[in-house]
Formats: structure tokens, sequence, C-alpha cells
């Protein structure tokens, strides 16, 4: 939890994350614990002796996630880590998480999806009982890996249907392949009735972004979508089609998305009008959380308590949720405003 969580006016507001990687979330003190009960040591270049992630740009931040991620060996570490991520995301006021899942690292672990997930289904379950925090689950394609390994990804999350896991999407290198060489996965994945998302707009911008919503029609929200503000055709298209983004401004500056946390985006695309939502990415690694991201929004970006608000209601009406679930945290979110 941030240090002086409850100072700030942002912490007072419920807040909801639709873009939270599970093996990204891991806070260091429980990748420790995992890795030393599974007898493993961590090797260096993960950790530094303060517990800060290490890594120097994007392409050793995916070398340093696999490291940290191969120390997660059994269900049981799976419900650890979700619990302790859900119950810390609570304590700074969070309501929903949407998880986002990797197939792919859970069969490089050699897991199986049903293992996996029936310990995120029981660390979901307990998370909302002991601290009230609502989550689902997004299922997710490694786009460089390629569109071979999506389809057989899509597949087998098809096979495992529960009723927790209600998104898909594609993450990874945006220039690996093209949007259309993954149709064949997200088609699988809407016929197993997921809801889509896709990371884009992080690394390349509006070209990229119009290519992947052309090629896949189906997605709804855009992972990042940040840069689209480098085209004002695009960013009013989107905000007249009302396409929420999915925001990380922590992720966006610890890798140097934007030359500096003033010129993000954030502020542009609320400016016109964008559905805009906040979520916190991989936070440990990028020293962020879902506060934090709403603390920037404040501080750095100038946006209101009362436009906070809006930020959640966006995320819960975004999310990938059934609509009673929907109701009852609006319902939580309209208390807390008249409070
Ligand atoms: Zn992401």
């Amino acid at each position: 939890m941030l240090k002086d969580f409850g100072a700030h006016p942002a912490d007072r507001v419920p807040k909801a994350e639709l873009h939270a990687h599970l093996e990204g979330t891991i806070h260091a003190p429980v990748l420790r614990t995992l890795a030393a009960r599974n007898g493993i040591t961590l090797p260096d270049g993960v950790l530094d002796e303060a517990d800060n992630y290490l890594w120097t740009d994007f392409n050793d931040f995916l070398k340093v996630y696999d490291l940290a991620t191969s120390a997660i060996k059994t269900p049981e570490d799976y419900y650890d880590l979700t619990l302790d991520y859900l119950e810390r995301v609570a304590a700074e006021g969070g309501l929903y998480v949407e998880l986002l899942a990797s197939p792919d690292h859970v069969f490089n672990l050699g897991m199986t999806l049903k293992d996996q997930l029936d310990a995120m289904v029981q660390a979901i379950d307990e998370a909302r009982e002991s601290v009230g925090v609502e989550a689902r689950i997004s299922q997710t394609i490694v786009r460089h890996y390629g569109p071979e390994k999506a389809i057989a990804a899509a597949t087998a999350i098809a096979d495992h249907p529960h009723p927790y896991i209600t998104g898909f999407q594609m993450a990874g290198a945006e220039d690996a392949y093209t949007p259309a060489d993954f149709r064949p996965a997200y088609d699988i994945a809407v016929d197993a009735g997921l809801r889509c998302t896709a990371h884009t707009g992080e690394w390349l911008g509006p070209d990229s972004m119009r290519e992947t919503l052309a090629a896949l029609p189906m997605v709804e929200r855009l992972g990042h979508g940040v840069r689209a503000i480098y085209d004002a055709d695009l960013v009013r298209e989107l905000a007249e089609r009302k396409v929420p983004f999915e925001v990380c401004p922590g992720s966006n500056i610890a890798l140097n998305v934007f030359p500096s946390p003033e010129e993000h985006a954030l502020r542009g695309l609320w400016d016109a009008g964008c559905v805009i939502t906040l979520a916190s990415d991989d936070p440990p690694y990028f020293h962020t959380s879902l506060g934090a991201e709403y603390r920037f929004a404040v501080d750095v970006a100038g946006l209101s308590v009362p436009d906070l608000y809006t930020i959640t209601r966006n995320a819960l009406q975004a999310g990938f949720m059934d609509e009673a679930t929907r109701s009852a945290l609006m319902m939580r979110v309209a208390a807390s405003e008249a409070a």
C-alpha cells in the first residue's frame, strides 16, 4: 500500500482497474517466499537488495519478468499471489480488478490451465469475502509467440470455461506479425463467449491502432491506446465511438513511452472526451499501484476528485462482468460519492 495512504484526496475514491497482468503483480516479498518454498534461487538481476525489480529497457523487462515468473511452480503459488494482489488493491480502495492471465506462462511452468484456474478462483472468492474486492480474469495470448501458439492458447482457453473468465486479448510485442494474423485466435475466443480487448497504441502509433481495430472488430477496449494522441482524427473517432482506454500511466512513464510525466497522453485524451480508465499494468515492476495511478491523475494530469469517480464508473461500465455484479459495484461507488 502507498506509504501515506489516506493523505491524498484521490485515496478515498473507490477504484477499478481493467489491466493488471497477474504475473506482473507479484510483490517482491511474495516472490521471495515462493522461490524459497520451491527451492529456487532467484537469478541475479531480478531483485535488488531493497526488493526493487531490476530491468533496464522493455526487452530486459520482458526477460526479468520471465525469470521472476519461473519462481511460480504450483497452484498454491497462484493462489497466494492472486490473493496477495487483490488484498493490496483493496487496501487502496480497489473494488474491481481484471486480472490478465497468460496460458503460455502456465504451460511453460508445466501446470495445467485447470490447476491455475482453480487456484485463482479460490483466491478471488476468498478476497471477495475478506476484503470485498471483485475480480474477473482476462485470458491473454502473447503476440510475439506467433499466430499458431495463439490459436493453441485460445483453444485451451475455450476448453476451460469459467464464469470468472470473461475476457480475451493479445499482449506482447506490437510489431510482431499483423493484427489480422490473430483473427483466428480471436474468433475462437468470441465463439467461447469471451469479450475482447487488445494491447495496442503503447509502442506503435495511430496507424497500428487503426489496423488493429479494422482487423479485429470484436475488440471493445484499448489496452493502453495512449499513442492515439498523435492523431487528432483518431482521438475524435475513439471518443465518438466511446471506446474505453485502459490507461496505465506508471507503466508508460517507467518505460519512457512519453518523454516526461507531464507529457503523458492522459490529460489530452480526457480533454478530447475519451472514455478513460486507469490501471497499473505490472505495478511492482513500475513502482506503481492502482492508488498511485489515481494520484497521478490528480497531481500530474490535473483531474479532479469528481473526475476520478467518473473514471471508476467508466471502468465498471467497460468491465467484462455480469450486470448484477456491475450494479452492485456501481452502488458502492455512489454510496462513497454521497458520503
Ligand atoms: Zn499490459
